[in-house]
């Protein structure tokens, strides 16, 4: 079975579940209802900065953001280490040397 909560462990799944989450993200998105990467203000979900999975604490406010949908998305993917992020430079290459691209030969 795919968990709902991507990286969640089951112990972290009853957490999400509980009510007392609930009304805690329903607090965090009336105070923060905007995207905290893009700005917008529709299909917000509130997610953890430092991964609850990575030892970032689950009742801490100070771990909290909002997210929309898609940068949620995009967020977990890095979490999870399935995106990378890389800097490029002005001219759209890569700045890490090590990238193919800035390969010699
Ligand atoms: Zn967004």
């Amino acid at each position: 079975m795919v968990s709902k909560y991507k990286g969640a462990t089951p112990e972290q799944e009853k957490l999400y579940r509980q009510a007392k989450w609930k009304k805690f993200r329903a607090m965090h998105l009336k105070v923060h209802n905007i995207c905290a990467l893009c700005g917008i203000t529709e299909r917000l979900e509130v997610d953890h900065i430092t991964p609850v999975s990575k030892g970032g604490e689950f009742w801490n406010k100070n771990n909290l953001w909002t997210l929309c949908i898609s940068c949620h998305s995009r967020k977990t993917a890095v979490d999870t280490g399935k995106v990378r992020l890389i800097s490029v430079n002005e001219n759209g290459y890569p700045l890490d040397k090590e990238h193919p691209w800035n390969e010699e030969g």
